[in-house]
């Protein structure tokens, strides 16, 4: 475990984020910096450099958790298309050395020419962002249900 990595710090709590889903394998929270409104990172809880050197256990967790998120944005709230990206070594664009995977709801098109223009994240984005996943959150631990990669209630 890197002891100044942000995304560990965020995991063990000693850093400020805002959440929207975590469970004992990934974390999910807003993207300072979103491309998009609702621009999420999926983390794993554990330090790993980037996907290639993270368990086949933990990609296929984090994956099933951006990919459910992906879902709520296209079937539920109606954004007309999604990136799922994860960037491996910094020739790649990767800033934070921690495996991650960006979820992007597209709401304004663009392909990937516009995937470069970020914006700083307010508080009331972020609150607006919180509030359009919360009802609809359970859908993660279903589809993680459903892929056995965490027991059923
Ligand atoms: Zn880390």
């Amino acid at each position: 475990m890197a002891r100044e990595c942000i995304f560990c710090r965020i995991a063990k709590g000693e850093a400020p984020a805002y959440k929207v889903y975590e469970d004992e394998v990934s974390l999910v929270f807003l993207d300072i910096f979103p491309v998009e409104k609702g621009h999420l990172l999926v983390t794993s809880r554990e330090h790993y450099e980037a996907v290639h050197n993270a368990p086949p256990r933990v990609v296929a967790h984090v994956f099933t958790v951006a990919a459910a998120l992906a879902k709520i944005y296209r079937d539920i709230l109606g954004a007309p298309g999604v990136n799922i990206v994860t960037n491996s070594g910094r020739a790649a664009g990767q800033e934070v050395f921690h495996f991650h995977v960006h979820v992007i709801p597209r709401w304004r098109g663009g392909g990937w020419r516009r995937l470069v223009e970020r914006h700083v994240l307010t508080e009331e984005e972020a609150r607006e962002v919180l509030g359009m996943l919360k009802p609809h959150i359970g859908i993660v631990r279903k589809a993680l249900i459903d892929a056995g990669l965490v027991g059923g209630e």
